[in-house]
């Protein structure tokens, strides 16, 4: 009988994580069909409950759910618990459990794509959700100088903050032979020449200029306020050159969009639900198909 793999989030009708992995999983000849499910608020539990059933290999998990899954969980993997978000969900007999490889997925873009070493840089995040997360625990644990998160709710942002402290402390992370720097700071900084005047890595963590999403056609911060020479990075994947990405260009930065994060991310859960190694060329090849072929 064949298996099933689901891809949980609202919405995710433009999602092309169901092309690249069912190609995949083709490539293996594997009898496993990848599945896109919308999945209301409402319905939550009852989508994730059902995966305990023998036909489910596990899931993706996307915008908005990473955070709010977690509790209808059985078991999260060590770093997935640190992070405190979860994209993957692997079934273990009747047991489901959560695992984070967004983390993975941006860090390897950022090295192979971005040809970037974060080591002793100064970062500047936008945003403070379950995409924030992964991506400032993985550069805390890769001793960057400093982290500041940039988000509407200031909050939000605060609490990450406070996360990555604790997080940092326990696993006596240091940045040369200094502690790592963090700060949280309001949105309304974005505006000032200040904020990213001694940064070298911007990331996007929000879905601002996603396209169509209701941030279509948005980005963070103008051209006037990003330094020349810093790396650009945007989670974002459609469109791949993002509003965001734009102005980084005119202001003469580097560029990075989210597409090979996409793929990284979606080859290391394959590889977490078959244990196959995943083919990443092929993949990535697929991916862009996709982006192509969407409307
Ligand atoms: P999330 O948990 O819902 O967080 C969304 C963040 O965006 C929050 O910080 C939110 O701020 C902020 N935000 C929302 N609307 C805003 C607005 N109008 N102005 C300013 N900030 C706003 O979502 P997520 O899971 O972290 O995902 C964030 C983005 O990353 C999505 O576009 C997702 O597709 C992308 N992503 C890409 C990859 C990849 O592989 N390329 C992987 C993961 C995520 P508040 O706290 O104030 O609400």
């Amino acid at each position: 009988m064949a298996k099933t793999i689901g891809l949980i989030g609202y919405p995710i009708r433009y999602s092309i994580s169901p092309y690249f992995q069912q190609a995949a999983l083709d490539y293996y000849n594997l009898d496993v069909c990848y599945d896109a499910w919308e999945v209301r608020p409402k319905d939550l539990e009852v989508t994730v409950s059902q995966l305990r059933d023998f036909q489910y290999l596990g899931a993706n998990v996307t915008i908005p759910y990473k955070e709010s899954v977690i509790p209808l969980l059985d078991e999260l993997d060590e770093w997935a618990t640190m992070v405190g978000a979860v994209n993957t969900i692997v079934r273990n007999k009747n047991r489901l459990v959560g695992f984070n490889t967004d983390s993975y997925g941006f860090l390897e873009a950022l090295y192979q794509d971005g040809n970037f070493d974060p080591e002793d840089k100064r970062v500047v995040i936008l945003g403070a959700g379950g995409a924030a997360s992964a991506v400032s625990f993985a550069l805390a644990q890769k001793k960057v100088k400093s982290i500041t998160v940039i988000n509407r709710t200031l909050g939000r942002a605060q609490k990450l903050v406070g996360r990555l402290e604790h997080f940092i402390a326990s696993q006596a992370i240091v940045s040369g032979r200094s502690a790592i720097k963090l700060n949280a700071l309001p949105w309304q900084v974005l505006s000032s020449h200040e904020t990213l005047s001694y940064c070298h890595l911007l990331v996007n963590c929000t879905a601002m200029g996603t396209r169509y999403g209701s941030l279509e056609g948005d980005f963070p911060l103008g051209s006037d306020v990003i330094p020349a020479g810093i790396m650009v990075y945007d989670l974002v994947y459609n469109p791949p050159l993002t509003p965001l990405l734009q102005q980084a260009q005119e202001a003469g930065a580097s560029i990075l969009g989210g597409l090979p994060m996409l793929v990284y991310q979606g080859a290391a859960s394959l590889q977490l639900w078959t244990g196959a190694d995943a083919p990443v060329s092929f993949m990535m090849g697929k991916a862009k198909e996709a982006l192509q072929s969407l409307p």
